[in-house]
């Protein structure tokens, strides 16, 4: 394809993506297809000749849209919200262009210093301590990470590493296995899966800290086990948070713990992958107090902040501590400029070497919606959950399981766990809305989260009467 033909087809596909979102409710929110439906539909090779785009076009229809899950349909309620804006997808159109590969300075400098300045603009909006922020000397600062998954882990291998040195420090005599044999980190039995599976990939035992009937960590319920497990010889090293649990969006008491770790020499990593998008506005600020307390924060602005996947940000207190974790320095990658808060070598704040210019994103959705712009989002997505509340309580036959903070509401049928099981199966074969259960306290929950930068009032009124309309007909099967 030649730039002329690139022309025009890039404006046919900017008017089939905005066709597409313009009357995205107009399909159906969950595809009808089987497991191996794709395959039947294209040849089992790739062409040996060039096909025409016509003909690549044409099938998108054809072979792509019917299993797609409309996840920007405003009848999608699954999950948490996948961000998705305008000005983030102009934006990655001209991250696709340039193309760079910035993992160093060197390899692209605009790349690097537009990321460090996003994140020092998105830190400021959150309000975050100035230590982690970057500005031009920062000790600490930000970075974007494909995932809240992978800031998780970075945060696990970079405290395994400091742990490692300071131990190795005072006892130069002892091995480094039977050290990291003696690790123990900590989370929530309410945590993401991600952060187990962080310390299996560490090969760090990983410990589950009971949750209170908030499903939050206390500062006790920790200080419980840290004294156990000392007292067993284990060497306790990091703590995961969860500010916004992805179950119920519960909030870990970061005020109690986050002294315990510093007092303890623990790593105390948050995740708010969800919830950090709301923190811009002060009302939901105060839930980030103890984050003075923190090594390193993440949130994903992919999830609730309008910058389209993939953009999970995260801070470190030292930017050190990461960057002695992973330091490689291979000829081919050196070059002349010292890292400071000028010149920073993102490849030794990630595990792969490449990235893209994903700050790009953030730049054109920060300037084009403005703080104002962003708090009045979160806010209406707040407003909608709430809305959706009221309808629930207001329905003597279901009961509300987790207190509505923000954009997501666990609901549940009075009755059994097989009672609710069959309600949501009902649901999701209706295939009208979607959505995703959890499991809290053994209760068997649906959750129904904000998700669609496009759901209005209606769509939520809508919804409630299906729901509420399918229980009708589920009870009235039932033998009385
Ligand atoms: C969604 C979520 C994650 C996972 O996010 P990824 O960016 O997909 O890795 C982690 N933690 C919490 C609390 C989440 O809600």
């Amino acid at each position: 394809m030649e730039a002329a033909e690139f022309r025009r087809r890039g404006k046919e596909m900017v008017d089939y993506i905005a066709d597409y979102l313009e009357n995205i409710e107009k399909r159906q929110v969950y595809p009808d297809v089987e497991p191996g439906y794709l395959r039947s539909l294209i040849p089992e090779e790739a062409p040996e000749e060039p096909e025409s785009y016509e003909d690549v076009v044409k099938d998108i229809e054809r072979v792509i849209m019917p299993g797609v899950t409309h996840w920007h349909s405003p009848y999608f309620y699954a999950y948490f919200p996948a961000a998705s804006s305008f000005p983030a997808m102009l934006a990655d159109m001209l991250c696709g262009a340039i193309g760079c590969i910035g993992f160093s300075w060197s390899a692209s400098p605009a790349c690097t210093e537009l990321e460090t300045v996003m994140l020092d603009w998105l830190g400021k909006m959150l309000k975050l301590p100035d230590d982690f922020l970057a500005g031009t000397a920062g000790r600490g600062g930000g970075v974007i990470q494909g995932s809240a998954s992978d800031a998780t882990l970075m945060a696990l291998l970079a405290a395994r590493s400091r742990a490692l040195r300071l131990i190795l420090a005072d006892h130069p005599d002892r091995s480094e296995t039977d050290i990291i044999s003696k690790l123990v980190a900590y989370t929530s039995d309410q945590a993401h899966s991600s952060v187990e599976r962080a310390g299996m990939i560490a090969g760090v035992r990983m410990k589950n800290i009971a949750t209170d009937s908030k499903f939050a960590v206390r500062g006790d319920a920790l200080e419980s086990a840290l004294q156990e497990d000392r007292s067993a010889g284990l060497i306790p090293f990091y703590f995961c948070a969860t500010l916004g649990t992805t179950a119920s969006c519960a909030f870990d008491r970061i005020t109690e713990l986050g002294p315990i770790c510093r007092a303890e020499n623990i790593w105390m990593h948050i995740d708010a992958a969800y919830a950090g998008s709301a923190f811009i506005c002060p009302e939901f600020r105060p839930l980030l107090n103890g984050i003075e307390f923190a090594d390193s924060f993440n949130f994903n602005p992919h999830k609730w902040l309008l910058v389209n996947f993939d953009c999970s940000a995260m801070w470190v207190r030292n930017r050190s501590d990461i960057i002695r974790a992973f330091k490689m320095e291979p000829l081919y990658l050196k070059h002349d400029q010292q890292e400071s808060g000028l010149v920073t070598d993102y490849r030794h704040w990630q595990i792969p070497l490449g990235r893209r210019f994903r700050s790009l994103k953030m730049w054109f959705v920060f300037r084009m919606y403005g703080l104002n712009g962003l708090q009045a989002y979160i806010r209406k997505h707040v407003g909608l959950a709430k809305e959706f509340e009221c309808l629930v309580r207001d329905d003597r036959r279901f009961e509300i399981c987790a207190d509505v903070v923000m954009g997501l509401v666990c609901f549940r049928l009075k009755g059994s766990n097989e009672l609710n099981e069959t309600l949501l199966k009902r649901l999701n074969s209706k295939r009208k809305i979607h959505l995703v259960p959890c499991q809290l306290k053994g209760k068997f929950v649906l959750r129904f989260a904000i998700c669609a930068r496009t759901t209005e009032s209606r769509h939520i009124h809508e919804a409630w009467c299906h729901i509420s309309q399918l229980a009708s007909e589920l009870l009235q099967e039932l033998p009385h």
